[in-house]
């Protein structure tokens, strides 16, 4: 197959090495030529010195730029890819970028034929450089078989989510998680030194409450939440007394918490909208009210 690759960066080096090492045609181009010089220096393939060069003749192009407005002007933009792919040529946004923005370049590329798939990385450079990325993929399921090979070449697992953009979507999401949690083991941990705590014990000690067979998602919302058996046994009104104190007990040593306080808040709420004796899982009813989403069914 012949492949367009566009954005030579941290994640697109190791990810178009792999597909020349399995034996791709592999065209790159980046707006830093010397990137691109270098990359064929070191891993073989071909260079364009423009768009149009690079994508020429391609069956796929591949993107893995720093956003969405990029990834437009890369296909639609004047003297874009769009210029030179062929009617049935395919179109993979690799990048993380924004769902409603990806429907709509599906769209645009639709109208001239081109397919278009969103297929965001879950890991970073370590990984791309095993070709050990998760790759979530969104798009039509036909075109995501023809581009398997592709995947496979770059990562270890293919997670189709659904229509184009859905992959985006739940990329942005898990980073959310992500990102979330991170914060929250930070604040923690600040807390935790704040008040003497010894760091080993408290990563020790988190590590087993709060990881692995104790994660929420595997604990409390896969088993509890979305069976809707609420049945934990922790009563909402106990967790809620549990974050007040939390956040009381970090304000009284002089601990900066914006998270605690804000939690707090969520939890009070829930206690008094859902009850106190209701399950502490029941808080999902927080945001079954404020989306108007039912979560009832979800988990069979
Ligand atoms: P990067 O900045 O290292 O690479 C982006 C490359 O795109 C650069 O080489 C840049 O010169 C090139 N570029 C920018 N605009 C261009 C254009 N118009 N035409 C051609 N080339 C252009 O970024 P990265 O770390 O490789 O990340 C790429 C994408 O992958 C981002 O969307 C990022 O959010 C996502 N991502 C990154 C990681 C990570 O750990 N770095 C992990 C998962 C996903």
């Amino acid at each position: 197959m012949k492949v367009s690759f566009i954005g030579i960066g941290n994640m697109g080096t190791p990810m178009a090495a792999h597909l020349i090492a399995r034996g791709f045609d592999v065209t790159v181009f980046d707006v830093r030529q010397e990137a691109a010089r270098e990359f064929v220096t070191a891993h073989g393939g071909k260079m364009g010195t423009s768009l149009a060069e690079a994508g020429r003749d391609a069956q796929a192009a591949i993107t893995m730029l720093p956003d969405h407005s990029d990834v437009r002007k890369v296909l639609l933009g004047a003297d874009g890819l769009v210029s030179v792919l062929t009617s049935g040529a395919i179109a993979i946004d690799m990048s993380t970028s924004d769902p409603n923005a990806t429907r709509s370049i599906g769209h645009e590329l639709a109208e001239r034929g081109i397919w278009y798939l969103d297929a965001p990385v879950m890991g970073g450079v370590v990984f791309a450089k095993d070709a050990t990325l998760d790759i979530l993929v969104g798009g039509d399921d036909e075109q995501i078989d023809r581009c398997m090979p592709l995947f496979m070449a770059m990562g270890r697992h293919v997670f189709r989510c659904g229509p184009l953009g859905s992959a985006h979507a739940l990329k942005l999401l898990a980073n959310y998680v992500n990102a979330s949690t991170l914060v929250v083991v930070l604040e923690a941990i600040a807390v935790g030194l704040k008040f003497g705590l010894d760091v080993r014990s408290m990563t020790d000690a988190l590590t087993s409450m709060c990881c692995g067979r104790q994660h929420p998602l595997e604990k409390k919302v896969i088993p509890q939440v979305l069976t809707l058996e609420f049945g934990t046994g922790m009563a909402l009104g106990l967790m809620a007394k549990d974050v007040s104190l939390a956040a009381d007990f970090a304000h009284k040593i002089g601990a900066a918490s914006a998270l605690a306080g804000c939690m707090r808040q969520i939890w009070t709420d829930a206690a008094t909208k859902i009850g106190t004796k209701a399950d502490h899982t029941e808080i999902v009813k927080l945001w079954e009210e404020a989306i108007g989403a039912q979560l009832e069914g979800c988990g069979s």
